[in-house]
């Protein structure tokens, strides 16, 4: 039963939990490597892509630096609305990249139109955007953004953070021209924390050629080479990759399409209940997450509180992020979360509200 209405870790199926208990294998086994191969396949199709998916041992962070360090030499653009975009952001910053920062008002979804004035100008490697940002519970519209990009610069690779939405929602890799996605096991994959997936496309793996310093551990070239022989060149999270391999096989029978239709449902379910209770959401309408919500806390709500209540109950929810932290709260619905669990949430909350 999930229980937590948080946006990572969520809450883990015990079978899949159980996964991870399987013995070890050396990792160059032909056993081990067959695992790690069908649970790389298998992952394409999370992302709709022929392309490679990497599998790491970090959490999603350290694709975000994978990708400044691999695709970019020195000059490359960050889209930031959002605590999660404002971290790729420095993340470039620290590797050293002439990054240039294309701010939009937190509470406004990033503009393809405006992206693509600011590209047009020449001259950027690559730019980075946020699908789902977590902190402000706003959907991006990557699609048009891609498009806008590549009509405005086709050389500009684009690299997408899918941390808190792939799995969760719908996104095309190969259609909509993406270069990098990436994401993080504990959010929507309802895995543990510890592993990062990331697919790269040939036109991204062509161009780390001619970037240096790739560095090492994630030198995605390096990697390249022993993924094509099943394995890595360090050792891999095995146990973790033992719980993707299972859990890729529930999210595959429970039907991608259906997946995101339950998300985008308790999505909607939780932003009706706010609005019937004076309660606005952070995003606009037609950008709302619908693996988080981002509610405005207009009833000064003590989230602590609701916490403290909801805990009694073996439930929890969010806080806010970042500097909306104390203005919001935020209730996940990712991963395992079923809609009789929203439903209990909100009956719970229903109860806290009458009560204070
Ligand atoms: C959680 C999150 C991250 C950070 O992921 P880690 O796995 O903690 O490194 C990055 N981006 C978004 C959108 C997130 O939600």
């Amino acid at each position: 039963m999930p229980r937590m209405f948080v946006p990572g870790p969520v809450d883990v199926d015990d079978q899949v939990l159980q996964a991870q208990a399987a013995p070890m294998l050396p990792h160059r086994s032909k056993e081990f490597e067959a695992i790690f191969r069908r649970a790389s396949e298998k992952s394409q199709q999370l992302f709709y892509t022929d392309h490679r998916v990497f599998l790491m041992a970090s959490s999603g962070t350290g694709l975000q630096e994978a990708a400044i360090r691999n695709f970019v030499n020195k000059r490359m653009l960050s889209v930031v609305n959002g605590a999660f975009a404002d971290r790729w952001h420095d993340v470039a910053v620290s590797n050293g990249k002439e990054v240039e920062k294309l701010s939009f008002e937190w509470d406004m979804p990033a503009s393809p139109e405006r992206i693509a004035d600011t590209v047009r100008k020449g001259g950027y490697e690559a730019v980075t955007v946020v699908h789902n940002e977590t902190s402000t519970g706003m959907q991006n519209p990557v699609k048009e953004i891609a498009d806008a990009v590549r009509a405005a610069a086709p050389d500009t690779l684009i690299f997408v953070d899918a941390v808190s939405s792939l799995a969760g929602a719908k996104i095309e890799m190969d259609a909509w021209g993406l270069d990098m996605v990436l994401t993080s096991s504990q959010k929507c994959l309802a895995l543990p924390p510890g592993l990062a997936l990331g697919a790269v496309n040939d036109r991204a793996m062509k161009k780390a050629e001619s970037v240096e310093n790739r560095g090492w551990y994630f030198d995605l070239l390096r990697m390249e080479k022993h993924r094509n022989k099943d394995s890595s060149p360090a050792t891999p999270a095995m146990s973790l990759i033992f719980a993707l391999d299972l859990q890729l096989d529930r999210i595959l029978a429970e039907g991608l399409e259906n997946r995101f239709a339950r998300h985008s449902a308790m999505a909607k379910r939780v932003q009706d209940w706010a609005e019937a209770h004076d309660l606005s959401m952070y995003a606009p309408e037609g950008y709302r997450s619908q693996t988080v919500t981002t509610i405005k806390n207009e009833r000064g709500i003590k989230i602590s509180d609701l916490n403290i209540f909801l805990k009694q109950r073996g439930m929890r929810i969010a806080g806010g992020y970042g500097p909306i932290k104390e203005s919001t709260f935020r209730i996940a619905h990712m991963g395992e979360t079923q809609m009789e669990d929203i439903e209990e949430l909100l009956t719970a909350m229903e109860e806290f509200l009458k009560k204070s």
